[in-house]
Formats: structure tokens, C-alpha cells, sequence
């Protein structure tokens, strides 16, 4: 029998291999559990973490005794910012990372300003988008939206 709860739980502790802050179920990565197979579907398809979430999953499916488990990748439909938990955006913010918003200006996470500019289209990862703050002069992070 496979404890589907149970599973979720293992997956909540499951931290992001680029910001471990939050976890791959936080950012809705983790779709669910569908006859016995987790489903997941990457963030950006090219995004060179996404070996790495598999990976972590894997591992920590094991670890739990979760090894008949098997990880399922669906591409379609596309992961979306819009999966981000409520629960993963607050961390995302406390990380100093913007969660992403429709809104095209990103608002600092630092001071929250909206005096806010794209530096840089690729920022430390791929996923991610340099931006500065123009009231308190800090960069940071932001995830790229569809
Ligand atoms: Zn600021």
C-alpha cells in the first residue's frame, strides 16, 4: 500500500537544490501522487537544476523506504509561478528572492520599493533574473516568469 500522505511529507522536506529555503513541493514542483508514481513537472524545461531535484527526490524516497516509488516527469501542462504556495512565496521573500508576481516590477525584498530595475536577464542561475533596487541599491534575485 502506498501512504500517499505519507509521501507528501517526505517531499516537504525536500529543499530546492537552488534555494534551499523552500521546498520542491513549495514551489509546486511536486504535482502529486498518481497510481503509486510521483508526478513532477520542472520548473524551466533547460534549467540545469532539474536533474538535481530528480536526484534529491530519488534519494529521499529511498531514504524514507519509498523505493517501489517511481518519479514521473510531465511537461505538460507547463510549471507556472503561479504554483508557488502561498507558504513558498513568504519563504521566497524571506530569502531575500522576489517571488514572482504578474506585475512586471518586481518589488525589493529588502525594502520593499518598487523603484526597481532588470540588470540582467541571467542572474546566478538560469531560473533566475538579476534585478536592483534603485531606493536601496541592493540586487537581487528574481524568478523569471513565463
Ligand atoms: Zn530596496
Amino acid at each position: 500500500m502506498i501512504d500517499e500522505a505519507e509521501i507528501m511529507k517526505v517531499l516537504a522536506d525536500v529543499p530546492d537544490p537552488e534555494i534551499p529555503a523552500v521546498s520542491v513541493l513549495d514551489l509546486g514542483i511536486v504535482r502529486g501522487v498518481e497510481n503509486g508514481k510521483v508526478i513532477i513537472t520542472p520548473t524551466y524545461s533547460g534549467c540545469p537544476a532539474t536533474l538535481f531535484i530528480e536526484q534529491s527526490i530519488r534519494e529521499a524516497l529511498d531514504a524514507a523506504g519509498f523505493r517501489s516509488v517511481s518519479i514521473e516527469t510531465r511537461l505538460a501542462p507547463a510549471w507556472t509561478t503561479d504554483w508557488i504556495s502561498d507558504a513558498g512565496k513568504t519563504k521566497l521573500a524571506a530569502y531575500g528572492i522576489a517571488p514572482p508576481d504578474l506585475a512586471k516590477q518586481a518589488p525589493c525584498p529588502q525594502c520593499g520599493s518598487t523603484d526597481t530595475e532588470e540588470i540582467s536577464r541571467f542572474g546566478s542561475t538560469p531560473c533566475k533574473a538579476q534585478w536592483r533596487c534603485k531606493d536601496c541599491l541592493e540586487p537581487f534575485d528574481r524568478f523569471k516568469c513565463h
